[in-house]
């Protein structure tokens, strides 16, 4: 009989052998099997059986033959890009965001309910019953679940430390849907995930280091160093929104006066703008709203684009303050890409003008005059696709996705949290 170390060792090679060779055909998109020998310099015996394995589990199919050499054309290979699926969910933009995913990268589904209330239990019922939906709708295996949860998180062990909007505190989520689905599960903070995949996949790629700063609900940001993301020795790193600006401010539900959030968040704008139109009977919001409890964000947007004055003061505002935070970041890590995401992109340049001159009198010159303010708008996907690259690491070892290739240091950063 074989002894069970080296059938152990044998198995573990295999394994090995056939994620290196399909990672190589993920990677190329298409080829053959005598090319996938020399990139992998296995022996091509070792390749025709991994793929042979590979084709049974559906992963890989053939797809015809490739440009004729010296006379032969080569069978090419490729991945399956829908033999397997993620479900990704991200809770960070007041409302349950679940989707499919394929090996690509690809939203092949989705589902968005809105939260009933912010209670613990009932927002984790919400997740199973999205879950439940998400992967009755797609017949494939899964890799796994993704989530992208608002507040201090803590990735290493799966725990949502506080998040407040959710009514979850010290909550070991991914032991818990781990549990109930028998996936595994990885689990994010929504800033740091969305930073990573807008490092990864966004489309104006450059340097090594991004600040991506989301205003939603509350203010969060993710910060990317080195092609790392950085978490802070309490994965804490970019929690900017109760950083205080406004020293004789409103209450925070954190408990401190003034923070960035009580002026720059949604409710902190809100509720400025319900003063601004309430003092202002020419505004345009009392046409809007008659009643200045129902003013919402959309209201505020339409009377923004129709030239109201009070809104676009409150806006301007929001912008100088939401300058003071860049020009701290500015200032500790002297990062010179800073993208603005969440609902406030759609105040474009008057928001960013804002954010510029709030950030310029506040910096050294000669650093804020390199630094360079993006609006990009988010639509909750980046979250999840940074997620979702991080489980097609962890499980399948894969380096790329659709739009992008991970940069070496971050493809480190994955490694060395699944370990
Ligand atoms: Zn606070």
């Amino acid at each position: 009989m074989e002894p069970l170390f080296e059938k152990a060792t044998r198995q573990h090679t295999k394994n090995h052998n056939s994620r290196f060779v399909l990672r190589t055909i993920y990677d190329e998109g298409e080829i053959s099997r005598a090319e996938l020998a020399r990139r992998t310099e296995l022996t091509r015996t070792t390749v025709s059986e991994v793929v042979a394995n590979l084709i049974d589990q559906g992963l890989v199919e053939e797809i015809g033959h490739g440009p004729s050499l010296r006379g032969r054309s080569p069978i090419l290979l490729k991945v399956v890009e829908d033999s397997r699926h993620i479900i990704g969910v991200n809770l960070a933009n007041g409302s349950m965001h679940g989707t499919v995913i394929n090996l690509r990268g690809e939203i092949r589904q989705r589902v968005s309910k809105p939260f009933p209330s912010r209670d613990g239990d009932v927002v984790l019922k919400l997740l199973y019953a999205v879950v439940d939906e998400l992967i009755a709708s797609t017949g494939r295996p899964l890799i796994g679940i993704g989530i992208s949860s608002p507040g201090l998180i803590d990735p290493t062990i799966g725990i949502v430390r506080n998040a407040v909007n959710l009514g979850w505190q010290e909550l070991p989520l991914r032991q818990i849907l781990q549990a109930r689905y028998n996936l595994p599960v990885h689990l994010a903070n929504d800033s740091q995930a969305l930073a990573l995949g807008e490092y990864t996949f966004g489309q104006h790629r450059a340097g090594p280091n991004l600040v991506v700063i989301k205003v939603g609900d509350g203010i969060g940001s993710g910060i990317v160093l080195n092609g790392r993301l950085f978490h802070g020795d309490g994965y804490g790193a970019g929690e900017i929104g109760h950083v205080v600006v406004a020293e004789n401010g409103r209450q925070c539900r954190c408990g401190n006066v003034g923070c960035l959030e009580t002026v720059a968040g949604k409710y902190g704008i809100i509720r400025r703008v319900q003063e601004g139109a309430w003092a202002n009977p020419s505004s345009l919001l009392h046409q809007l709203a008659p009643d200045q409890d129902r003013i919402t964000l959309d209201t505020v947007l339409q009377a923004f684009e129709a030239g109201d004055q009070t809104a676009r003061q409150v806006i301007q505002e929001t912008g100088r303050y939401l300058g003071v935070a860049v020009a701290n970041v500015v200032g500790i890590l002297n990062v010179q890409r800073i993208l603005l995401t969440g609902w406030v992109a759609s105040f474009g340049e008057v928001l960013r003008d804002a954010v510029m001159q709030g950030m310029r009198t506040r910096s050294l010159p000669l650093l804020s005059e390199q630094t360079t303010i993006e609006l990009v708008p988010d639509n909750g996907d980046m979250a999840l696709l940074g997620a979702s690259a991080q489980l097609l690491m962890s499980e399948l070892e894969f380096a790329t996705l659709a739009r992008g290739r991970l940069a070496e240091p971050v493809l480190q950063e994955l490694a060395g949290r699944f370990v």
